[in-house]
């Protein structure tokens, strides 16, 4: 059965209500009064995606996504509501900005569900989980500065650790067995070997990977204590680019440290120059290596773990990379070739606590989740162009 999503729209509110049901009086009444208070959104549909029909036969569960309005979590919504998928986002919005989460609507033709606030608030996280029937979660909500977590090591495992602690309670509560978990390579340290694969040690050298590998030692923990548990931990690489569209794409809020932000405001003039962080490494052409995957392959991997938390249980680690390492030499010519722009660039002293060289085995993900990223190097610099010529000041 096909209806315009006009229709829909003017549904969502006794859609909403719907999720009452399942909660208590007391229950009741808060949602109510966040609801009213602003606190809980149900954000407007756009003029393009009033146009647009959904097919609300195919619609599949819905998914609670922290941290959704972020670089990552955004692309991830669009990849869930067009696989039709129903979403309910919760984000603070202290690295992101709520007009993504309108993009995103825009993109999709579909409603997001949203919930303001922060995840270590129980009450509101307790709201989130009683406005709709969630099947499972993809956590996104994390700081992830390194430089950031060396100085303030306190409040990186108060919101990384404290934030997975306090979803996880509320988790229970509902009932969600289904858990995806946004880790990072960070978690591997230094390499032994190369390629990574998901049995080497785990030994992170910064406070932000170490409150990765204890999120990850919980969920292992806690899938032996209820087997019922079915979490993924996707271990990302370097992603970067942005959505084909050029509707969203990564907003820093600071002055950038990864290399690709830096590399597009150095081609659109926004700092003087790209500083290239060494060139005597042990590599091909003595700059860094990295497995740089497009954010959007990406976000079709958390598809494909849901999926796979619905086909078994316990704790899974699984790499998302693409298995090829590209140097920042390599990088800056790509760049150059898709977008038709020099980047001017000078090599200056390595950085502190850099590696030479990190790149994913991604035979697991293969293997596991049927996934593996499609698109080149020369995709994600001609999305990420696109993304930051057309937001040169992000969303603001
Ligand atoms: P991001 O900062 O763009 O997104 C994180 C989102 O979480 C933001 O919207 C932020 O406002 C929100 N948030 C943070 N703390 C919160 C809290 N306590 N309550 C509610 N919302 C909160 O980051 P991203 O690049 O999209 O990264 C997403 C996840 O992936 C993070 O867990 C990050 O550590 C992990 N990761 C990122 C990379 C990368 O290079 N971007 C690499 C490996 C792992
Ligand atoms: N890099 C660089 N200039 C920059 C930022 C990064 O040359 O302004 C290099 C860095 O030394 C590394 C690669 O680019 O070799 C990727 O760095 P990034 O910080 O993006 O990722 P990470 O090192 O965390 O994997």
């Amino acid at each position: 059965m096909r209806e315009p999503l006009g229709s829909h729209f003017r549904r969502l509110p006794r859609d909403f209500c719907r999720g009452l049901h399942s909660c208590n009086r007391a229950q009741r009444r808060d949602l109510k009064s966040a609801r009213d208070t602003g606190k809980i959104a149900i954000a407007k549909g756009t003029r393009d995606a009033e146009s647009a029909e959904l097919d609300v036969s195919s619609r599949l569960a819905t998914i609670l996504v922290t941290g959704g309005a972020g670089y990552i979590g955004s692309h991830t919504l669009v990849e869930l509501l067009a696989a039709g998928y129903d979403v309910v986002c919760i984000d603070n919005f202290s690295n992101s900005s709520p007009e993504a989460l309108r993009r995103v609507e825009r993109i999709a033709s579909r409603p997001v569900r949203r919930v303001d606030g922060d995840i270590r608030d129980k009450r509101l996280l307790e709201l989130a989980f009683a406005a709709a029937p969630i099947e499972a979660v993809i956590h996104f909500a994390a700081l992830k500065a390194v430089g950031e977590s060396v100085l303030r090591p306190l409040d990186y495992y108060d919101n990384n650790v404290g934030g997975t602690i306090s979803l996880l309670h509320a988790c229970r509560g509902a009932g969600v067995k289904r858990f995806v978990f946004s880790s990072s390579a960070t978690v591997y340290g230094i390499p032994q070997k190369l390629p990574l694969t998901e049995d080497m040690p785990l030994s992170p050298v910064n406070p932000y990977g170490a409150t990765k590998l204890v999120n990850e030692q919980l969920l292992r923990d806690l899938c032996v204590a209820e087997p019922a548990m079915s979490v993924v931990s996707l271990r990302y690489f370097n992603p970067i680019g942005a959505h084909a569209s050029g509707l969203i794409g990564e907003d820093p809020r600071d002055i950038p440290n990864n290399l690709f932000p830096c590399l597009t405001q150095a081609a659109i003039g926004q700092r003087e120059r790209l500083s290239v962080f060494g060139s005597d490494w042990s590599t091909r052409d003595g700059t860094g290596v990295r497995d740089y995957i497009h954010v959007v392959d990406l976000a079709l991997g958390h598809v494909c773990a849901l999926r796979h938390c619905a086909q078994s249980t316990g704790f899974t680690p699984i790499n998302l990379g693409t298995g090829r390492g590209t140097s920042v030499l390599e990088l800056i010519k790509a760049f150059e070739q898709a977008s038709g722009q020099p980047v001017p660039y000078q090599i200056v002293e390595r950085r502190a606590g850099d590696i030479a060289e990190c790149y994913a085995d991604a035979g697991l993900a293969l293997r596991l989740l049927q996934w593996r990223a499609t698109r080149d190097v020369k995709q994600m610099c001609a999305d990420g162009w696109r993304w930051q010529q057309g937001n040169p000041s992000g969303y603001s």
